[in-house]
This record gives structure tokens, C-alpha cells and sequence, in this order.
């Protein structure tokens, strides 16, 4: 796991250190920047399989250092690290681009869970078929490509492994308890309409203009994927 590279862009030099030293530990490759602006140096010089953020940074905050690497990059999952546990502050870090986030002081088993989230996917080994369709969607479980009537669409990380999910169950009632294990790992707090926000996303990218729709909402229950109604 040596090779597998983390960027950990956090200003509170103590817990950058710990965080670094952490991931070490745990088998990562991992660099720090302690402002924004080194942080954005790092990600236009140098590919990260994974990004840690913090929110408050000198000059570049987080928000806005996640909307300019998403400007180039859509795969490299982004976790946020926020001090700000309201849903509306969670939220604001999805709409920039971050695919989660984690509330501080954190438990490093609660991050580490996150990321492993994000990297198991990475591994091809554990993948058993390649391609996954349904209608005109068709998903490259190798390379995450995505396309739909043969356009190509660019989803981030999250969204990914949300379509992912949807496709490995498509035809089968999915309650939000399941998606929430899938996708955001079970320590996540449920309260949250962090789903519907993701099911919205998704669905502007692959069914907002095409047919047939393919994301279905069952009210009071979840969510399903199929090309027609259960
Ligand atoms: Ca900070």
C-alpha cells in the first residue's frame, strides 16, 4: 500500500503531523501542506489517490481549494475535515466538489474508514466483471468510466460509487440504511439528507436528459435503479 499517496492540506500543525503519521502507519504514502495556496501547488504538480482538506485555511480555504482541483480533476476522492457539524456547512462541502467529509476532533478509525472506503474500490483485485449496463447506461467497473447513449459522463468519486451500488442492485428495492453502508461506511450519521443531495446529483448527470429515467424514488422507503418501475 506504500504507493497509494495522500495530500493532507490542514494548517493546525500538531494534528497534521499526528494525521501523517497516522497514515504511515497505516501503510499510506502521505504529504502535508499547511496553507491553501501550497496546497493547491501540490495538487497541480503532483497525483494524489486521495486528498484530506480542512475547511479554515490561510489563503485558500478549503471550499475554494476543492472547487479548483475539481476544475481539472473529478476523480481524486476529497474528504473535508470540518469543525462545523451542521448539515448546511456538510452540504456547502458537497457543492464544491468533496465527496466527504469528517466533523473535528475525529477518531483516526472513523477517517481511516472513510478512506478505505474510497481505496478498496481502487483495487482491482476486487473486482469479479468488468462491465456493468442497464438501458443505455453502461459503467467500466476498472476504470469508472461512465456513459449513457454513448456520451461520456463525468461523475465524481462519491457519485461513482453511488452509481456503482445502484447498478450491482439494480431491480431491487435499496433502503437508505443500505446505501448509507455502501457508500458513506456505517459510522455515518443518518440524520442527514446527505442521500437525497447524492441521488440529485447523480440523477442530473445520468437521467435529466435521457430516457428511460433509471433512478427511481419507493417514498418512505429508498431508492432503486431500473429501466422500469417496481
Ligand atoms: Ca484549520
Amino acid at each position: 500500500m506504500g504507493d497509494i499517496k495522500i495530500l493532507i492540506v490542514e494548517d493546525e500543525q500538531r494534528l497534521a503531523d499526528v494525521l501523517k503519521k497516522q497514515l504511515e502507519e497505516s501503510g499510506f504514502a502521505a504529504e502535508i501542506a499547511y496553507d491553501g495556496y501550497i496546497g493547491k501547488q501540490m495538487t497541480e504538480k503532483n497525483a494524489y489517490n486521495l486528498i484530506i482538506l480542512d475547511i479554515n485555511l490561510p489563503l485558500i480555504n478549503g471550499y475554494d481549494l476543492c472547487r479548483e482541483i475539481r476544475k481539472t480533476n473529478n476523480k481524486t476522492p476529497i474528504i473535508m475535515l470540518t469543525a462545523f457539524g451542521t448539515p448546511e456547512n456538510k452540504i456547502s462541502g458537497f457543492d464544491t466538489g468533496a465527496d466527504d467529509y469528517v466533523v473535528k476532533p475525529f477518531d483516526f478509525r472513523e477517517l481511516l474508514a472513510r478512506i478505505n472506503v474510497f481505496l478498496r474500490r481502487a483495487d482491482p483485485g476486487t473486482i469479479d466483471s468488468e462491465k456493468i449496463d442497464l438501458a443505455d447506461l453502461e459503467m467500466d467497473l476498472k476504470t469508472k468510466n461512465v456513459t449513457r447513449a454513448g456520451r461520456r459522463i463525468d461523475l465524481t468519486a462519491k457519485e461513482s460509487l453511488l452509481l456503482e451500488t445502484f447498478l450491482k442492485n439494480r431491480h431491487k428495492l435499496l433502503t437508505r440504511d443500505f446505501i448509507i453502508e455502501k457508500v458513506w461506511g456505517i459510522d455515518f450519521d443518518p440524520s442527514t439528507n446527505i442521500i437525497d443531495v447524492y441521488v440529485n446529483y447523480l440523477r442530473k448527470k445520468i437521467d435529466r436528459d435521457f430516457e428511460p429515467k433509471l433512478i427511481h424514488t419507493k417514498f418512505g422507503f429508498g431508492f432503486y435503479c431500473s429501466d422500469k418501475e417496481i
